[in-house]
């Protein structure tokens, strides 16, 4: 399986360590109530089928990644680069 990074090209997942759900970077804010942070730390879907989620490249150019992935076939179908997805809104 190849993970296609932005910044290297396609790579062998053994390059990158997987780091969640792409929802980590909605962090709530630091006065957020508790509920908030509760289901921030906590309550994750389970899907059978796309998903997004964050990626390492440490092996490679160390970005941190948003990866588009279906978890019923493992077919990655595109990668973004984490800073550029958390600016978009
Ligand atoms: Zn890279």
């Amino acid at each position: 399986m190849q993970i296609p990074c932005p910044l290297c090209g396609p790579r062998d997942i053994r390059e990158f360590t997987y780091k969640g759900h792409a929802t980590y970077l909605d962090r709530p804010a630091e006065d957020a109530a508790p509920e908030a942070w509760h289901a921030y730390l906590h309550l994750r879907d389970n899907p059978a089928g796309a998903t997004r989620d964050l990626w390492y490249h440490g092996a490679g150019c160390t970005a941190w990644l948003v990866v588009e992935r279906d978890t019923a076939t493992h077919a990655v179908t595109g990668a973004r680069l984490a800073r550029e997805v958390k600016h978009a809104g």
